[in-house]
């Protein structure tokens, strides 16, 4: 039977006002998987209304209260995670093991947010007179809507709801087009759960018809973005009108450098994560590599080895899936062909790859290595978000080599292999990127805070820090003394 899934608003499944439905396909088969609800303006009015009352009475909850229903959330996600699994595997096409990955993701940020119910706090100030105080508390901004991304569409949405909740902020949910349903899987969690109608809403729809509208409404506080600049710098005008806070996590175009000391082989034992990870679509993918000229072959000619075992195909038996959708697939060997057409040389891969008839309408892609890709070129610039990757041959000068990595639009991941001390700890200070991985894999951790330099967003995601960008800081001045003008300048001055 068909998957059909309709719209979240105010604790209720509901119809959506225009009764349109849009298409998800299964990217392993081309196949049609599901409908799902097309929001209308109207909608996402409700949405916001409903978010925007229950939110007055949610922040009169004690952080410890709110956590109880964080707590249960997690109960029933980790009761019934398999459904959850298979979910990912169909909606996204993730290989089994990447699938419970994200799902242990979750359920890890949800707990971490759950705990932060007892640390929440503010500060006490010293005030301008001794009987004087100031309280700074920390309060929720209101209604946060949280535009989520298809490539880890139950993590983003963890990460988003779990501090915006426990804050006291209640939230409009807008996930990805093409992960619809793992947005509706987890907001019936959220229903199961019993939180008060209003507190998570579900919107689903066409970026055309109400992605503006959404990100300019007065009702909306805070918007927290996962997706591509380009969508970020779109938000940022369109909420310009309402001076909405801005939490942007963007796209990545990660360095991946290898120097001539480095383990060659944990190099690229650690490759084969940061480049085939969920395909290549990842904010934190290896895009671009830069090897030492000592090791360049070596090393090179072992990813070749390694990445000739990978398993392509339908999730549940391989190790590396489809990308999303059509459209992804164009892109990935558009940025091939070009690079080509440039010059770049194929080592391995390229097209797709041949499967059983099953899957020949699916969006595969094989993975692919070029070399002789230059700093200039496309590849090297902007996000490929596919299982392809360049190499750059690099000198002796690791100052050169710093450089080239910061030499980016994008500055959110960055790795690093070597065994020199005094070039990792160089490496930590120059490295303009929001993380740095020295000898070992990602991905980022919950309690690391998760932002990106330059077009890769602004403010961040995760740790304290992450949990603080849901809070505004309110000052509350009290005076106790007898007298609390005297010796103030207030007029009138003359007697
Ligand atoms: P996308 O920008 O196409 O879409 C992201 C979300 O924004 C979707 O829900 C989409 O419907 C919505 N959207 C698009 N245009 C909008 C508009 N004008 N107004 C309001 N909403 C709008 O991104 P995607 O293809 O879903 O995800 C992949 C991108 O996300 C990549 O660039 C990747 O690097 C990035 N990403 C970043 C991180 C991070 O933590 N920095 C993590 C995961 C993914």
């Amino acid at each position: 039977m068909e998957k059909i899934q309709e719209l979240f608003i105010n604790g209720e499944w509901v119809k959506p006002s225009s009764e349109e439905y849009l298409n998800k396909y299964n990217p392993s088969t081309g196949e049609l998987y599901g409908k799902f609800a097309a929001a209308s303006k109207e909608d996402v009015d409700r949405a916001i209304d409903a978010a925007y009352d229950a939110q007055k009475k949610w922040e009169k909850l004690t952080s410890v209260e709110r956590s109880k229903y964080l707590y249960r959330l997690i109960d029933l996600i980790r009761q019934d995670r398999e459904s959850l699994e298979n979910l990912l595997m169909d909606e996204v096409g993730k290989p089994r093991k990447e699938a419970v990955q994200e799902v242990d993701g979750v359920l890890d940020q949800l707990q971490y947010y759950a705990e932060f119910a007892r640390k929440i706090t503010g500060d006490v100030v010293e005030g301008t007179k001794p009987e004087r105080v100031i309280f700074q508390y920390k309060v929720p901004y209101g209604v946060v809507l949280a535009i989520t991304p298809w490539n880890f569409p139950a993590a983003m949405i963890a990460r988003k709801i779990g501090p915006a909740l426990i804050t006291g902020n209640t939230v409009v949910l807008k996930p990805s087009s093409d992960t619809p349903f793992v947005a509706g899987w987890i907001v019936e969690k959220v229903r199961q759960a019993g939180f008060p109608p209003g507190t998570v809403n579900l919107i689903t729809g066409k970026g055309s018809v109400i992605g503006d509208y959404m990100t300019s409404h007065k009702k909306i506080s805070v918007i927290t973005l996962t997706g591509e600049s380009r969508t970020g710098v779109q938000v940022m005008k369109s909420a310009s009108s309402i001076m909405a806070k801005l939490i942007l996590e963007l796209g990545g175009k990660a360095p991946f450098i290898v120097w001539k000391d480095a383990d060659l082989e944990l190099a690229a034992k650690v490759l084969m994560w940061a480049k085939y990870w969920n395909a290549g679509q990842s904010c934190i993918a290896a895009e671009r590599l830069y090897v030492h000229e000592d090791v360049y072959d070596k090393f090179l000619n072992l990813f070749i080895e390694k990445t000739k075992t990978l398993k392509i195909g339908e999730p549940r038996t391989s190790d590396m899936g489809p990308l999303i959708n059509d459209q992804q697939l164009k892109k990935v060997s558009g940025f091939v062909e070009e690079a080509v057409n440039q010059g770049a040389k194929i080592l391995y891969g390229g097209g797709k790859p041949q499967l059983p008839e099953r899957y020949s309408k699916g969006f595969f892609y094989m993975p692919t290595i070029l070399t002789d890709v230059k700093q200039d070129m496309r590849i090297f610039r902007e996000e490929i978000f596919g299982p392809v990757i360049g190499a750059m041959k690099v000198g002796d000068d690791f100052d050169e080599v710093i450089e080239l990595a910061n030499d980016s639009d994008y500055g959110l991941a960055s790795y690093l292999f070597t065994k020199d001390v005094s070039l990792a700890m160089k490496a930590a200070r120059e490295i303009k990127f929001g993380e740095l991985y020295i000898n070992m894999p990602g991905p980022e951790a919950t309690q690391g805070y998760h932002t990106g330099f330059r077009m890769s967003g602004q403010a961040g995601e995760n740790s304290r820090y992450g949990v603080e960008e849901y809070v505004k800081v309110k000052n509350v001045y009290i005076d106790y003394s007898k007298d609390p003008t005297a010796g103030e300048v207030i007029p009138p001055y003359t007697d």
